[in-house]
């Protein structure tokens, strides 16, 4: 079996991934290129799409993120400008960056880790 199950999805390391991308998220389930399953934030963002897919739907999922894709390309956004545009790429980046740094704010000033 290829995939793990996670707390809240499945990783299939080396699964489909688009050209140019490090991770797509299909439902619950994320698929990563191979060497890139131990990137803290590269996993965290893909679990905001899993939580997105929940809350839209397929369909609704889908059609916002391709629509607002769409859109931008019409408004002259090269393919990466209009990726960044995507609400939903917004929220999983701002999302997983927020979490990282409040884990980082976690660990005193000197250096130890404070648990529970
Ligand atoms: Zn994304």
């Amino acid at each position: 079996m290829p995939f793990e199950k996670r707390d809240g999805y499945r990783l299939w390391v080396g699964g489909p991934v688009p050209k140019g991308a490090d991770a797509i998220t299909l439902g619950p389930m994320v698929m990563v290129r191979a060497g890139h399953e131990h990137s803290v934030h590269l996993l965290r963002h893909e679990q905001i799409h899993v939580r997105q897919w929940r809350r839209y739907g397929v369909v609704g999922f889908s059609a916002r993120y391709a629509g607002s894709y769409v859109l931008w390309r019409t408004r002259l956004k090269g393919h990466h400008g209009a990726y960044l545009r995507i609400p939903m790429e917004i929220e999983a980046e701002w999302v997983a960056r927020r979490s990282l740094a409040t884990a980082v704010a976690d660990v005193d000033f000197a250096g130890a880790v404070r648990r529970g």
